[in-house]
């Protein structure tokens, strides 16, 4: 697979260099001020070196002055000192900086993007695509904003060695050969120097040339190294999963995964990546090495050329060559690091594309008052929804108008609608056609966190943390511990709460902690319950949370949930239709169509209906368990 390539304009290739820059300073603002300073006396520490030994030199080949001999050497002495103390803290401030560079800066773009998305975003495909993409492309030679952190400070110190480079080869054009040097008067030529020059460029922008045509092929690997960190990252971590360790010994699943690793693996000794390293990747290298090498020469012919002639000192041949040698290096880095930008912007495109993802939902700014007497009424008008990326209605048409405080029941066969039904409530996604109203007024218009706040949901795969349980519970670390209490103690977890020593500051898991507790689903599901009672919002649904359980055991829940959800409008969705015959009122869901509506006793006498023919198949599967 090879990647795609984009001609990206130069201006939009600074663009989103610049602008990862920004982002980058704006999450670490000291970073780039210590590397920076750091990167320019990196640059010129060499040159200080050079200078220094060029005029110890002189002076030992020349008049051997004692005092001047120890005024270099003292010079070099303290230089070597000075420069070693502040590059050291330098390096030590730098280093603390950029510790967990990567997974503090995804943290601050990535992560911090995906957590304040639409919802409706955040569930689409084409978004985790993206997200995935970045993430590959990151392990995958760090491209992308990973990549702009070390090019911007390395661009810096080329350049600044660029600069220190020709300050100190400037005399080398500059001092004449004198007029006694017969033939060799011809390097005092007007054309010598820019042609020396123009090769100088010329040479420098081919070796950078071909280390980014090195750079670019091992790009083109991109496509097939984003599978194969995908493969890695899959396979690599399973061995170290608790929750597959059963499976994976019971159907020997460490065979397949090797046989991913054996096929499709590009990181091998024989892949076509290790290949291409001895081939076209390792050929461009050793030629851009080569070349800057042929170029090293011929300033040493030239600048012997001249010392011969007694243009100057043969300490100055240390400088000059030394300093070209540097120029070359640094020009042809910074056409290597030019032609990266090229192809990093096309990584950095990608990361802006999921970056710039808009939060389209329309954000109104009614409020929904926090009534005491929790007069909330919902009403769907017309509702029809499809989720993005299908062409099937997930809903369709569905007109419903809860009573205030009553026991709605949602039930139907896996996939009819159901839960689709309860994120259209929380605004979780808009309706395409139809609307959703509270107290008369499209959802839309109001607040959006002022909404989200109306609803307590448990979810069918609802998520506790690893922090200690009270914490869960509240949704945050300072919190009404009574209010807890009681909400774990309603929602039956009280007996369980008493027995742990540390109460509402255990541990939940043990990420964090060896005395974590790890608790079973059916506690986990108790503790998810209190979280929504504590909560304490007019709307309590449990979409399912119980599926694991029997169906008596849920039935039981159920019941329990009914007394203490107390006045609030509850909402109970089951597949399961015993678990909430106590319901005032039932909706039937079927291929995303509300087919009835009734109470359990009127819809299991209606023998055509749907409820009917569900009551009739679960019972008399019941019947035979
Ligand atoms: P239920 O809760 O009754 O089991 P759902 O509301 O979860 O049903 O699903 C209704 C339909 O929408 C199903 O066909 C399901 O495959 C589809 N669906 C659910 N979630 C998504 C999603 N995120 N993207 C695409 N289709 C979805």
């Amino acid at each position: 697979m090879k990647k795609e390539t984009k001609n990206l304009s130069w201006s939009k290739i600074i663009q989103l260099h610049l602008r990862s820059i920004a982002d980058i300073h704006r999450l670490f603002p000291k970073l780039y001020p210590y590397m920076i300073v750091q990167r320019i006396l990196d640059a010129l520490k060499p040159y200080i070196s050079i200078y220094i030994s060029a005029q110890l030199i002189n002076e030992l080949a020349g008049l051997r002055r004692a005092e001047v001999l120890w005024f270099w050497v003292f010079l070099a002495i303290s230089y070597a000192v000075v420069i070693a103390l502040i590059s050291n803290l330098l390096n030590y401030v730098k280093n603390n900086q950029t510790a967990f560079f990567g997974s503090r800066k995804n943290q601050g773009l990535l992560t911090a993007k995906l957590l304040s998305m639409d919802y409706a975003d955040m569930d689409n495909q084409n978004t985790r695509d993206l997200y995935y993409q970045i993430m590959q492309n990151e392990n995958w030679m760090n491209w992308g904003i990973q990549r702009t952190f070390q090019l911007f400070p390395n661009i810096v110190k080329d350049v600044t060695s660029i600069i220190g480079a020709i300050a100190l080869t400037y005399s080398l054009f500059t001092i004449p050969v004198p007029d006694t040097a017969g033939r060799l008067t011809l390097l005092n030529h007007p054309l010598f120097v820019p042609a020396l020059f123009l090769l100088m460029i010329g040479i420098s922008a081919l070796s950078g040339f071909c280390l980014s045509k090195a750079a670019a092929h091992t790009s083109d690997n991109t496509e097939s190294a984003k599978f194969s960190n995908r493969l890695n990252s899959f396979y690599g971590k399973l061995g170290s999963q608790t929750k597959r360790a059963a499976d994976i010994r019971l159907y020997k699943q460490q065979t397949i995964s090797l046989h991913y690793f054996t096929h499709y693996n590009i990181w091998g000794l024989d892949s076509k990546l290790a290949k291409e390293s001895a081939g076209a990747v390792g050929i461009y290298s050793a030629i851009a090495d080569g070349i800057s090498a042929l170029f090293t020469g011929i300033v040493y012919v030239f600048s012997c050329l001249k010392a011969w002639t007694g243009a100057f000192g043969v300490g100055s041949i240390t400088q000059y060559v030394g300093a070209v040698t540097a120029l070359s290096g640094s020009l042809s880095s910074l056409v290597r690091l030019v032609g990266e930008m090229k192809v990093n912007a096309e990584y950095l495109e990608i990361t802006y594309d999921f970056l710039d993802i808009p939060n389209s939902m329309y954000q109104g700014s009614l409020t929904t008052e926090k009534r005491s007497d929790r007069q909330y009424e919902v009403e769907f008008q017309d509702v029809s929804f499809q989720y993005s990326g299908t062409d099937r209605w997930a809903l369709r048409h569905v007109n419903v108008k809860f009573q205030i405080g009553s026991r709605l029941a949602v039930v139907g066969e896996n996939g009819s609608g159901k839960t689709t039904f309860i994120k259209l409530l929380c605004r979780l996604y808009d309706p395409q056609e139809g609307r959703i109203l509270l107290n008369g007024i499209d959802i839309r218009k109001y607040n959006y966190r002022d909404y989200m706040n109306i609803f307590s949901v448990v979810f069918q795969d609802f998520q506790l943390l690893s922090q200690p349980l009270g914490a869960n519970v509240a949704g945050c670390k300072a919190y009404d511990r009574e209010r807890a209490k009681k909400a774990l103690i309603n929602a039956g977890f009280g007996e369980r709460l008493a027995s742990l020593p540390e109460g509402l500051d255990t541990q939940l898991y043990k990420d964090f902690s060896e005395d974590g507790v790890v608790i079973s689903g059916g506690e986990a599901q108790k503790i998810a319950i209190a979280r929504a009672l504590y909560k304490d919002a007019p709307f309590i649904i449990l979409d399912e949370p119980t599926a694991a359980l029997d169906p008596i055991a849920e039935a039981e829940i159920y019941a329990q949930f009914n007394q203490i959800s107390g006045d609030r409008t509850a909402i109970y969705i089951s597949h399961r239709l015993s678990s909430c015959r106590f319901c005032d009122e039932i909706l039937v869901f079927d291929k995303g169509e509300i087919v009835q509506k009734g109470s359990h006793e009127t819809l299991v006498t209606l023998e055509n209906g749907k409820y009917h023919e569900l009551w009739h198949a679960q019972a008399q599967y019941y019947a035979e368990q």
